[in-house]
């Protein structure tokens, strides 16, 4: 079947003869995998996506989404007493946890509907099932084969829990969301990503949250003034923040989770959430049966071409552990399927990623840190600021901003930004434009602010803080 969205330049003969299934079989229906499939039909391939979990993957089901929607829930208890000194008065809130995990369920279930859909629309064939590959051009769904021209695993990623005593009590991202009982009580341990979020989330919704990191200063991989501002203000909000720490064990106890600490304390806690990262979701995905090499770090290994040492199969995403982020799986899926089937050139640059932290108040980045745009461009010019925003001089909530420009000395260039603030996110997504397109800091000083914002303070630095 010849989709109405082919491209006209291209004919029946640039795909498989048919003398396979489909052009492309794609395993998982995650972020990159949906993106793929659906444009690789809509260039006119014969595609073939398999799911065995839930449609749209970590993000739509155990990712971004739900965890976004139970960030907006956590920010609403201080929203309720920032409200006070603006004039509001409110009897006590209370917080429902069964309310919020349900209606998440809702929605959650209407997106997948719509993944299913989407699919659909784009002719692309959705097999529910667990897929295995059987050779470099062979899958298997079940008891039925499938065979395919082209193979693309894009399995994502699976929360990796250490082995320790106890580590069997312990639960990752994935079952938090669904929690029968509230924990009221809860130990996180790591200090990336996901344990910084959900500090912020169960904090936010009146847990007593405990966050253990074995290093000094969380964050790692951010910039430096950025891990220690975060690490100040996480405090300020009440996460009994805990570095050059670890889990010794895990027992059960009348009261609860009983947690030894490898400084010789011990917590008791309702429940202990490991985010100490995830590793590529390959089981008992086939991969025996073909030549596809894995990394030492256990990822898929691919060329420029999302291509793996096997010729016909090909890999993108969590799977290849490049960057874990939704937005990244998408741009490869995409680059994947125009070079594949749409005969169009399409590299992603893996520089300029912006990302966002989204704990209280959100952690926004673009570029290098400090340290990274110093050794890559030599002298650099600093500017920063902090202040406390504008909101919480009523508030009289006991928060600072903090934001950071990185400036190349020799070409003027803004190499790196980084802020922690009310909506740094957001803020920091317009900010990535500008850094793509090369812009100096001539550039940011001529551009006339938007009064009165926070964001108005990247156009407005006018005194170097540190110069190379
Ligand atoms: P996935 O989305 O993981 O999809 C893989 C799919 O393959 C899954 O549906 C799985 O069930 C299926 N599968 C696996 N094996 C098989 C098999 N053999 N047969 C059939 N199906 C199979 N990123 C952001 O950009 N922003 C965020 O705010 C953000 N928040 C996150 C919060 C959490 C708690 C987590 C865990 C991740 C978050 N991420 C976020 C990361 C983001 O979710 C991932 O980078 C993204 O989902 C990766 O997409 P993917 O297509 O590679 O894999
Ligand atoms: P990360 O890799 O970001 O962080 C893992 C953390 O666990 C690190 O602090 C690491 O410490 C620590 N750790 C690792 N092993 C151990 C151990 N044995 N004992 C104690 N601590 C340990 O992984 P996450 O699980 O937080 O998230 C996975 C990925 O998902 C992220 O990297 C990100 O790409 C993506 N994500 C993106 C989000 C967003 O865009 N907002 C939100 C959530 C996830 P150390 O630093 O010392 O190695």
């Amino acid at each position: 079947m010849v989709n109405a969205g082919r491209l006209a330049h291209l004919d029946k003969e640039d795909f498989a003869v048919e003398k396979h299934d489909y052009d492309l079989f794609v395993i998982g229906a995650g972020s990159g995998g949906v993106r793929a499939a659906r444009m690789a039909a809509g260039f006119g391939a014969r595609v073939a996506i398999a799911e065995d979990r839930y449609m749209g993957g970590t993000c739509v089901n155990v990712g971004c989404v739900p965890k976004k929607l139970y960030v907006y829930a956590s920010e609403f208890g201080k929203a309720f007493k920032d409200a006070k000194n603006f004039g509001w008065n409110s009897a006590a809130p209370a917080f429902n946890w069964a309310t919020l995990r349900d209606n998440k369920k809702t929605e959650i279930a209407r997106l997948n509907a719509i993944y299913d859909n989407l699919l659909a629309g784009a002719h692309a064939e959705v097999i529910k099932g667990h897929a295995r590959i059987l050779d470099a051009h062979t899958v298997a769904v079940g008891a039925q084969r499938y065979s395919a021209e082209k193979i693309l695993i894009a399995t994502g990623g699976w929360p990796h829990i250490p082995p320790f005593p106890g580590s069997e009590l312990a639960i990752s991202s994935n079952e938090v969301f669904d929690l029968a009982q509230f924990p009221e009580r809860l130990v996180i341990v790591g200090g990336g990503y996901i344990a910084v979020e959900f500090a912020g989330i169960f904090n936010g919704l009146g847990a007593k949250v405990t966050q253990l990191y074995r290093g000094p200063l969380f964050l790692r991989g951010f910039d430096a003034d950025i891990r220690a501002h975060a690490a100040q203000e996480i405090a300020k909000t009440g996460v009994d923040l805990r570095f050059e720490v670890n889990v010794e064990s895990i027992s059960k106890g009348p009261g609860g989770l009983n947690v030894l600490l490898t400084d010789g304390s011990t917590l008791e806690v309702d429940a202990v959430l490991y985010a100490t990262g995830r590793k590529a979701n390959l089981e008992n995905l086939g991969l025996e049966n073909v030549n596809v090499k894995i990394s030492d770090a256990g990822t898929i290994e691919v060329d420029e071409n999302y291509c793996t040492s096997e010729p016909s199969i090909f890999a993108l995403g969590d799977v290849v552990g490049r960057m874990e982020l939704t937005p990244v799986a998408l741009a490869e899926g995409m680059s994947f399927a125009r070079r594949q089937f749409g005969g169009l050139e399409n590299t992603v640059d893996y520089e300029f990623i912006p990302t966002a932290v989204f704990c209280q108040p959100n952690i926004g980045t673009v570029g290098f840190t400090e340290d990274e745009a110093r050794a890559k461009f030599g002298p650099l010019r600093i500017f920063k600021s902090t202040f406390k925003p504008m909101k919480h001089t009523i508030s009289g909530r006991d928060e600072r901003t903090f934001m950071k420009l990185i400036v190349e000395r020799a070409s003027d260039r803004v190499v790196g930004v980084h802020m922690m603030g009310p909506d740094a996110g957001e803020i920091m997504q317009g900010i990535a434009i500008a850094l793509r397109a090369g812009a100096t800091k001539a550039v940011f000083d001529a551009t006339i602010g938007i009064h009165p914002t926070a964001a108005e303070e990247f156009v407005t630095m006018r005194e170097v803080w540190r110069e190379d």
